[in-house]
C-alpha cells in the first residue's frame, strides 16, 4: 500500500505527477549542489596544501638563512646552501660551481647525486654550458633539455646522467658580482614555478652574502694572526742579540707565520760560504756550509730577489735530495740589511699538503727577511762592541796590574838601594875629604866621577821615594813663604848658572801669601824645573822665575830660552820615565823629574802646565792655592 494513495485523497493524478517531477528536480539540484560543495571542498583543500607548501618553503628559507649566517667556514657552507636550494626548488640533485677570477679552473665545492664523469665533463666544457650565462646575474632555467635549443650541445651527456630539467642560480654578492652558480637538477621534465625559482634565488643571495662574510672574517682573523706573529718576530729579534739564536728563531717563526711546512735560512759568511739554519727539515739532509754557488740560496742572494716555485722538481737548480724529501712548492726572499744582502730565507711546502705560496705570503716573507737583516746586523754590531769593550776592559785591568807592579818594584828597589847608597855616599865623601890632597890628578878625577855618580844615584832613589810618597800622600802640611823658598833656590843655582853662562833672573811680587805644604817636596818641584831648564838651555840663554798672586792662587813660572819641546810630545812629558828622544838617543836622567813635579803639585791641590816652542824656549807654570789669611797666623 502506497502512502501517497492514503495521503492525497484530494489531488488529481496530474498534480501528483507534477509534484513528483518537482521532487525529482529538487533532488537533482541537491545532488548538483553537493557535488559543487565537494568540488569546492576539494579546491579548498588543494589551496590549503599549496599555502602549506609556500609556508613551509618560507620556513625553510628562514631557517636556512639563519644557519647560513651562523656558519664560520666555507667548507661547512656549501653542503647546507646547496641542499637547501635543491629542496626549495623541488629538485633531485644539486652542484655548486665556483669560478674565481684568480683560478683558471672551475671548482666544484659541493655536489650531490651527480656522477664524477659528468662533473669532469662540466669542468672541461663549462664555458659552453648555457648555465654559464648565469654569471651575468640572471638565472638560467631549462625546463626540458630535449626541447630547449640552448642545451643542444650538452644534451647527450645530460641524458646519460638522467637529467631532464635544471635551474642555474647565480651566487650574487651585495656588490653585484657573481662568485659562483648553484645548479639544481630534475630527473623529470617538470617546469620550475616562479615561486620555486624565487625561493632558490633568495637562498643563493643569502648564501653569497654569508660566503663573503665568512671570507672577510677569515681574512680578518688570518690578518690578525699574522700581525701578531709578525710583531712577535720583531720583538724576539730585537730582544735577542745572540746570532745563532736569532737565525734559528727567524726561520722557525717565518715558517709558522706563513703556514709553510719547513724552512731554511742561509747566511752568507765571508762572502763565500753559506751556513744553514733549518726548521722542520729531516735531519738526514746534509746542510753543511758550502761554497757551491749553484743553489737557490745563492741565487736569491746574488739576485736580491724573491723566488716562488710552484713545482720545485721542475726547477733547473732543483736538488735530488730535496725532491726526495717531498718538497713541492718553494718561496724564498733575500735577507737585506741596508745595501747588503746577508742571506736568504726559504720556505717549503711538502707534497702531502698541496699548498701553494701566494703573493701575500711572499710579501710577508720579504718583510721578515728585512727584519732579520736588521737583527743580524745589530747582533754583529753588538758582538763587535762587546768584543771591543772586553778587550778594553782587559787592557785597563792589565794597565792597573802593571801600575801596581811598577809601584811595588819602585818601592822595593828604592828601599833596597837607599840604605847601601847612603853608606857608599858617606864613605866616598869621607874618603874624598881625607884623601883629597894626596890624590894624583887621575885619581882625583875618578874620585869626582864616583862622587857625582853616587850623588846622581842617591837623587834617583830620592826621587823614586818622593814619587811614592806623593802618591800615597805622605806629606807634612806647614805654612810656607813661597818667596823665601824661591830665593833660596835661586841662590843654590847661581853658581851653576854662572858656570853654564846662563842668566838666572827672578821677578817676584812683593807680599805674597803663604802656601801650605811640605817644603822638602816643594823644593824638589823647583829643583826639577830648574835643573831641566839648565839642562836644556844652551850657553848664552836665560832662565827666569816669576811669582805673583791671582785671586787665592799663587802662580810660579819657570821660563827658559832653551831647546823647547815639540808640540806633539808635550802631552807625554809628565809621564814617568818619558824623555823626548833626539835622534833615538835618550838624554842623561831618568825621565822621572816632571812626573814627580806633577804628583807633588797635585798632592798640594795645585796644578802644573807647560807651554813651549821648539828653538825658543819652555815655560812651566805652577798654580798653588794660598793659605786663607785667617789661617795664616796659625
Ligand atoms: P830626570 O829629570 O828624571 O833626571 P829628565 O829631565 O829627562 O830626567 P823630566 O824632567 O821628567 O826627565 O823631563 C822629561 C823630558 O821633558 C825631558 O827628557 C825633556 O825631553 C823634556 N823637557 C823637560 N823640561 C824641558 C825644558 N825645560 N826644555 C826642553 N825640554 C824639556
Ligand atoms: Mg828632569
Amino acid at each position: 500500500m502506497s502512502t501517497t494513495e492514503h495521503h492525497t485523497p484530494n489531488e488529481t493524478p496530474q498534480e501528483v505527477a507534477e509534484l513528483r517531477q518537482q521532487l525529482n528536480q529538487a533532488q537533482t539540484q541537491l545532488a548538483a549542489y553537493e557535488k559543487r560543495i565537494r568540488q569546492l571542498e576539494g579546491e579548498l583543500a588543494e589551496k590549503q596544501t599549496q599555502t602549506d607548501a609556500v609556508n613551509s618553503q618560507q620556513q625553510l628559507i628562514i631557517e636556512t638563512a639563519q644557519s647560513l649566517l651562523d656558519i664560520q667556514s666555507v667548507e661547512e657552507l656549501w653542503p647546507v646552501l646547496s641542499t637547501a636550494v635543491c629542496q626549495v626548488t623541488n629538485s633531485d640533485r644539486v652542484a655548486a660551481y665556483l669560478m674565481a677570477a684568480a683560478v683558471p679552473n672551475l671548482q666544484i665545492p659541493y655536489s650531490s647525486g651527480i656522477s664524477e664523469p659528468y662533473l669532469e665533463f662540466i669542468r672541461e666544457h663549462y664555458q659552453e654550458a648555457p648555465a654559464y650565462e648565469a654569471r651575468f646575474l640572471e638565472s638560467v632555467i631549462i625546463n626540458n633539455i630535449m626541447t630547449d635549443p640552448r642545451t643542444e650541445s650538452l644534451k647527450t651527456m645530460m641524458q646519460q646522467e638522467g637529467i631532464q630539467a635544471y635551474a642555474a642560480l647565480p651566487l650574487v654578492t651585495p656588490d653585484n658580482s657573481v662568485i659562483g652558480i648553484i645548479i639544481t637538477y630534475r630527473d623529470e621534465a617538470r617546469p620550475f614555478t616562479p615561486e620555486e625559482i624565487t625561493a632558490g634565488e633568495t637562498l643563493c643571495h643569502i648564501g653569497a652574502f654569508a660566503l663573503r662574510n665568512i671570507k672577510l672574517l677569515q681574512e680578518t682573523k688570518e690578518n690578525l694572526r699574522r700581525e701578531r706573529r709578525l710583531s712577535e718576530i720583531t720583538l724576539t729579534l730585537s730582544s735577542v742579540l745572540n746570532l745563532p739564536t736569532i737565525l734559528s728563531s727567524v726561520v722557525r717563526m717565518a715558517t709558522r707565520l706563513i703556514g709553510a711546512d719547513a724552512g731554511l735560512l742561509g747566511l752568507v759568511v765571508d762572502e763565500q760560504f753559506i751556513t744553514y739554519y733549518p726548521y722542520n727539515i729531516p735531519s738526514h739532509v746534509n746542510l753543511r756550509p758550502s761554497k757551491n754557488k749553484d743553489n737557490i740560496a745563492w741565487q736569491i742572494v746574488e739576485k736580491r730577489e724573491s723566488l716562488v716555485l710552484a713545482d720545485y722538481a721542475d726547477y733547473k737548480l732543483a736538488k735530488e735530495k730535496w725532491v726526495r724529501i717531498g718538497i713541492a712548492a718553494l718561496a724564498g726572499a733575500p735577507i737585506i740589511a741596508g745595501d747588503k744582502c746577508l742571506g736568504a730565507l726559504i720556505l717549503f711546502n711538502f707534497h702531502e699538503n698541496h699548498r701553494q705560496f701566494s703573493d701575500r705570503d711572499v710579501a710577508l716573507l720579504e718583510s721578515v727577511g728585512r727584519q732579520a737583516g736588521i737583527a743580524i746586523q745589530n747582533a754583529h754590531l753588538y758582538t763587535e762592541v762587546q768584543q771591543r769593550a772586553n778587550a778594553l776592559a782587559q787592557m785597563l785591568n792589565r794597565q792597573a796590574e802593571l801600575d801596581e807592579l811598577k809601584n811595588k818594584f819602585i818601592h822595593n828597589v828604592s828601599h833596597e838601594l837607599r840604605a847601601p847608597l847612603g853608606i857608599i855616599f858617606g864613605h866616598v865623601e869621607l874618603l874624598n875629604q881625607s884623601l883629597a890632597d894626596d890624590l894624583q890628578p887621575e885619581q882625583r878625577q875618578s874620585m869626582e866621577i864616583i862622587l857625582r855618580r853616587t850623588r846622581m844615584l842617591a837623587n834617583l832613589v830620592e826621587d823614586l821615594t818622593a814619587l811614592l810618597a806623593a802618591q800615597t800622600q805622605e806629606f807634612r802640611r806647614e805654612n810656607i813663604l813661597a818667596a823665601d823658598l824661591i830665593y833660596s833656590m835661586l841662590a843654590d843655582y847661581q853658581i851653576q848658572a854662572a858656570e853654564a853662562n846662563i842668566t838666572l833672573q827672578a821677578d817676584i811680587a812683593p807680599q805674597l801669601p803663604l802656601i801650605q805644604g811640605d817644603i822638602t817636596h816643594l823644593r824638589r818641584v823647583f829643583d826639577n824645573l830648574l835643573s831641566n831648564a839648565f839642562k836644556f838651555t844652551p850657553a848664552g840663554g836665560s832662565v827666569t822665575i816669576r811669582m805673583w798672586t791671582e785671586g787665592d792662587d799663587v802662580i810660579i813660572e819657570v821660563t827658559d830660552t832653551g831647546s823647547g819641546i815639540p808640540a806633539d810630545k808635550l802631552k807625554y812629558i809628565f809621564e814617568r820615565f818619558y824623555q823626548v828622544e833626539e835622534k833615538g838617543q835618550r838624554r842623561p836622567g831618568t825621565g822621572l823629574g816632571l812626573a814627580l813635579v806633577k804628583e807633588i803639585v797635585e798632592a798640594h791641590r795645585g796644578h802644573v802646565s807647560v807651554s813651549s816652542k821648539v828653538g825658543q824656549g819652555t815655560t812651566f807654570e805652577i798654580i798653588l792655592p794660598s793659605v786663607p789669611p785667617d789661617e795664616s797666623d796659625a
